[in-house]
C-alpha cells in the first residue's frame, strides 16, 4: 500500500513569498492528519528555532501520522531532529560527479563514508526513527554513484531511498522514465539482498510531476511526495488533491476509501489563503471550474447524466456538477436553471432569456440565479418578481448546481433551488 508524504510545510515554504506562521502550520497539519496522510514533512529544525519548535509541537500533537524533519548530512542536524521528537529524518546529500568535484571537492568514497556514518549515528541514538536518504538530483546523477550510495545508506540503517527528480527532468515513455528508474534501482538493491522502501519526489517543471509519480507508483514505489496546490520550488511538485483522487479513483482496490477526500476543498482554501497563492479556476479537482459546464451541448447532456462529461465524480471531494450561464449557454441549460428556481416558462420566453443571457455573457460576465430572475422577469412582464418562487438568499450563487446523481426530467423541472 503506497504511503503519502505531504511536504506543504517544508517544500511548500520554498515557494517564493510563501511563509506559514507556526499556528497556521499546526492548523494545516491538523487537517492533513484528518485527511489521512502518512508522513508530514514539517521542516528543517536547524534552519530556525521556530521550525524546531513547530517540529517539536507536531511530534507530540499528531499521533496519527509521522512527523518528518529534514537534515543535512550532519550529526548536529540529526541531534536536533531527534531532540524534537521527529519520528522520521530525511537526510540529503548529492553524489553526482559534477557536484562532488565542482562544489564539495570530495571523492565519492569520502561522501559515502560520511553518509553512512551519519545514518549509523542516527540509528544508534534512536533505533526506531525512520531514516530516508535522498541522493539529490537522483535521476540526473551517475546511476553507479546513486546505487553505491544507496547500498551503503541502507546497510548503515536507512529505511527509505528517495528518488528525487529535483529539476522535473523525467518524461514518461522515454529513456528518462521514472517507471524504468524505480524498477532498475529496486532490482539492483534486491539483487544485493536489500529491500528499502522507495520514495519518489517529482518536480513539475514540465507539468509532468503527477504523471512521473504515477509511473513510479506503477513500478513499485512505496512513498509519493506531494503538497497542497503543488507548492514548491519553481513550478512546484505533485499536487496532493490530484494525486489522492487519481489513486482513489483509478487504483481503487489498493486506495479506495483511504482518505477523507471531502476535506480537500477546505484544506486548499486554507492553504491558499495563508500562502496567498490563488487556486487557479481551471485547476483539476479543487479549481472553481473543475466540475462546471458552460457549453450548451455539454450542459444539456449533463442534466440528463453528469457522467456524459465527467470522468471523475465530484461528490468524491464533496462537490457537485455545476452549470455556468454565459455566452455559451443554450436553451436547455436556461430551461434547467429556470426550472430549479421554480420558474416555468414557455419555449418563446426561454429563447428570449437565452439570447439575453448570451448578450450578458459576451461582456465577459456570468449570470447567477439572482440575475437570471431579473432577466426572466423582464420577459414575463414583471409577473415573476411579485408571484414566483424567487430565491431569497443572502449570498447569491454564481452558478447553478445540479446533484451528481442522474436526474429525471421531472426532477429537473420541479426540484428546489440549490445554493452554494
Ligand atoms: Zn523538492
Amino acid at each position: 500500500m503506497v504511503r503519502i508524504l505531504d511536504t506543504t510545510l517544508r517544500e511548500g515554504e520554498q515557494t517564493p513569498g510563501v511563509y506559514f506562521d507556526a499556528h497556521v502550520k499546526l492548523a494545516i497539519a491538523d487537517y492533513l492528519e484528518r485527511l489521512g496522510i502518512d508522513y508530514l514533512e514539517a521542516g528543517h529544525p536547524a534552519v530556525s528555532e521556530e521550525i524546531e519548535e513547530v517540529v517539536r509541537h507536531m511530534s507530540s500533537r499528531h499521533a496519527n501520522l509521522t512527523v518528518a524533519a529534514h537534515s543535512r548530512n550532519l550529526r548536529e542536524d540529526v541531534d536536533r531532529a531527534i531532540d524534537c521528537g521527529a519520528g522520521f529524518i530525511g537526510i540529503f546529500y548529492c553524489v553526482s560527479n559534477d557536484r562532488l568535484n565542482g562544489v564539495f571537492g570530495k571523492s565519492l568514497d569520502h561522501a559515502i563514508e560520511q553518509i553512512s556514518g551519519v545514518i549509523e549515528y542516527a540509528k544508534t541514538r534512536e533505533p526506531n526513527v525512520i531514516i530516508r536518504y535522498t541522493p539529490e538530483d537522483t535521476v540526473r546523477s551517475d546511476f553507479g554513484n546513486v546505487l553505491r550510495a544507496a547500498v551503503a545508506a541502507v546497510r548503515a540503517g536507512a529505511d527509505i531511498i528517495s528518488i528525487a527528480d529535483t529539476t522535473g527532468h523525467m518524461v514518461p515513455g522515454t529513456d528518462r522514465s521514472m517507471f524504468e528508474f524505480v524498477r532498475k534501482i529496486k532490482g539492483e538493491l534486491e539483487s544485493q539482498g536489500l529491500g528499502p522502501m522507495i520514495a519518489v519526489h517529482c518536480h513539475n517543471d514540465r507539468g509532468l510531476a503527477l504523471a512521473n509519480a504515477l509511473d513510479g507508483y506503477r513500478a513499485g514505489a512505496d512513498i509519493i511526495d506531494a503538497s497542497v496546490l503543488g507548492l514548491g520550488e519553481r513550478a512546484g511538485i505533485v499536487d496532493l488533491a490530484q494525486l489522492l483522487v487519481t489513486l482513489a479513483a483509478d487504483f481503487p482496490e489498493e486506495n479506495g476509501n483511504r482518505w477523507d477526500l471531502e476535506l480537500l476543498p477546505e484544506i486548499y482554501e486554507l492553504v491558499s489563503r495563508y500562502s496567498r497563492i490563488p487556486i487557479p479556476s481551471n485547476f483539476p479537482i479543487t479549481g472553481a471550474n473543475a466540475f462546471t459546464h458552460c457549453a450548451g451541448m455539454h450542459t444539456h447532456a449533463v442534466t440528463k447524466d453528469p457522467r456524459h462529461y465527467h470522468s471523475l465524480d465530484p461528490s468524491m471531494v464533496g462537490r457537485t456538477t455545476e452549470i455556468c450561464l454565459d455566452h455559451m449557454s443554450g436553451s436547455a441549460s436556461i430551461k434547467h436553471a429556470l426550472g430549479r428556481l421554480g420558474i416555468h416558462a414557455d419555449n418563446g420566453i426561454v429563447d428570449s432569456v437565452t439570447a439575453h443571457v448570451k448578450d450578458v455573457g459576451r461582456k465577459g460576465r456570468t449570470v447567477n440565479e439572482e440575475e437570471l430572475v431579473f432577466i426572466a422577469d423582464m420577459y414575463l412582464d414583471n409577473r415573476l418578481l411579485h408571484n414566483a418562487n424567487q430565491p431569497k438568499t443572502r449570498e447569491r450563487p454564481r452558478t447553478i448546481r445540479i446533484p451528481q446523481n442522474v436526474m429525471s426530467e421531472n426532477e429537473i423541472s420541479t426540484g428546489p433551488p440549490m445554493y452554494r
